[in-house]
């Protein structure tokens, strides 16, 4: 181990995003390395909450006309640049699952359902493959699955209409390239739906650059929006009035509030709206949008590398000792974690460490998971929680019995 605390300190003091860290409620004792799954609560977000509260309470159903009906496409916009989008590209609305579901319903619709084959990826979050595979049950489809590190070229045959693929990895954190992707299944004729649940405020992103028509994203993870935000989906502007998405909803009706009988999609990105959202989630969520202006993306990516390489550096003797094997990828590689594999012990570490305050988090098969969030992490955090991992490691901690037992949400 070549860090020492002084070391890290001087990284703290010139760290252009120290700052941040105080607009952050975070509770005592906790070092917070799971951000990657449910991110910490800014003090704006709070405030949102309360604010939104009493518009509740003093306007009822007028607060529907200050602001909550039209939430999903203006915090859309105050989303769109930190993903390289522009206005009018991007929605907030809905889940991941359900925005996969629409996107891929929308494309093969645009096609004119001249392709049958949706592609989704071996190793990916399991809900991508899942809703690829309902869509192509319920619409007489085929579901093929990429093996995980197969070469995508040799699966993109001419019935190919669609491929869900995640920029970041959730597991192993592998970054995609983004642009060599798309071109290579745009020249297929095929399209692409980028899931950017572990990209989206972890490093920056550039759909248009990146020549992207079709992305979703989460706003609970890495953007810190609350438990149950909704999610994000991007469509390029030349892709927007091609047919219909299949959750035709109200909330997508060109004219919702004539009630008409009939289906008739909105213009533009408005039509993947769904039904009636919840406003309460919505306020929290743009607060923290609009702390996000704030943010230098560049600098972020250059502390999250910077983060995670000391949270290595700190653990490689140990691990290689322990028989413990870091997974990680090289940084150009690489989303905003680290990820060691234990298959015996790696949940039992990683609750051991959770007693100490240090909040990872374990996927199977024994993935100890640990994500880096450069807004509210200091190196000092950094270097803390390896110092914490070293003594569950060193004292046997995890052994005990309490460490053994599963909860429900892991
Ligand atoms: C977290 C995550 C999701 C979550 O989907 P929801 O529908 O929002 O629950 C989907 N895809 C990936 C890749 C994820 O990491």
């Amino acid at each position: 181990m070549t860090s020492t605390l002084k070391r890290v300190n001087d990284l703290d003091c010139r760290d252009p995003l120290a700052a941040f860290k105080a607009r952050f409620a975070l509770p005592k004792g906790v070092l917070y390395l799971d951000g990657n799954s449910l991110g910490a609560q800014p003090l704006v977000a709070r405030d949102a909450l309360d604010a939104t509260r009493d518009q509740w309470r003093d306007e009822l159903i007028k607060g529907w006309n200050q602001g909550w009906f039209d939430a999903p496409e203006r915090l859309g916009d105050l989303l769109a640049p930190l993903v390289g989008a522009g206005a009018g590209e991007v929605i907030v609305t809905d889940n991941i699952t359900l925005n996969i579901f629409k996107l891929l319903g929308y494309i093969t619709e645009s096609q004119g359902r001249s392709r049958s084959v949706i592609l989704s990826e071996g190793g990916n979050f399991p809900t991508d493959g899942y809703i690829a595979q309902g869509l192509c049950r319920f619409a007489g489809f085929e579901h093929r699955v990429l093996p995980e590190g197969a070469v995508l070229a040799d699966h993109l045959s001419d019935d190919v209409a669609a491929v869900v693929l995640s920029q970041v990895n959730y597991r192993t954190g592998r970054l995609r390239d983004m642009s060599e992707t798309t071109a290579l299944v745009h020249a297929q004729g095929a399209e692409v739906v980028w899931d950017l649940a572990h990209s989206a405020g972890a490093l920056p992103v550039n759909l248009h650059d990146c020549g992207a028509r079709y992305a979703v994203g989460c706003t609970y993870k890495y953007l810190n929006g609350g438990p149950g935000a909704p999610a994000f989906l991007y469509v390029h502007k030349d892709y927007q009035d091609k047919g219909w998405q299949p959750l035709s909803g109200w909330h997508g009706h060109a004219t919702p509030f004539a009630f008409n009988c009939d289906y008739a999609p909105a213009s533009g990105i408005t039509r993947f709206r769904t039904g009636t959202h919840s406003a309460l989630i919505y306020a929290p969520l743009e607060a923290t949008l609009r702390l996000w202006q704030e943010v230098d993306m560049v600098a972020l990516r250059e502390k999250s590398l910077a983060l995670s390489e000391l949270f290595r550096d700190c653990l490689a003797d140990l691990l290689k000792s322990e028989g413990i094997e870091d997974i990680t990828l090289p940084q150009a590689e690489r989303g905003s974690q680290v990820a060691f594999t234990h298959r015996k012990h790696g949940y039992a570490i990683v609750q051991a460490l959770i007693e100490r305050g240090v909040i990872g988090d374990y996927r199977e098969p024994g993935l100890m998971r640990f994500g880096f969030t450069p807004l509210y992490l200091s190196y000092e955090d950094v270097w803390q929680a390896a110092q914490h991992f070293r003594e569950v490691i060193e004292n046997r901690e995890y052994l005990e019995a309490r460490f053994q037992t599963r909860s429900e949400v892991t």
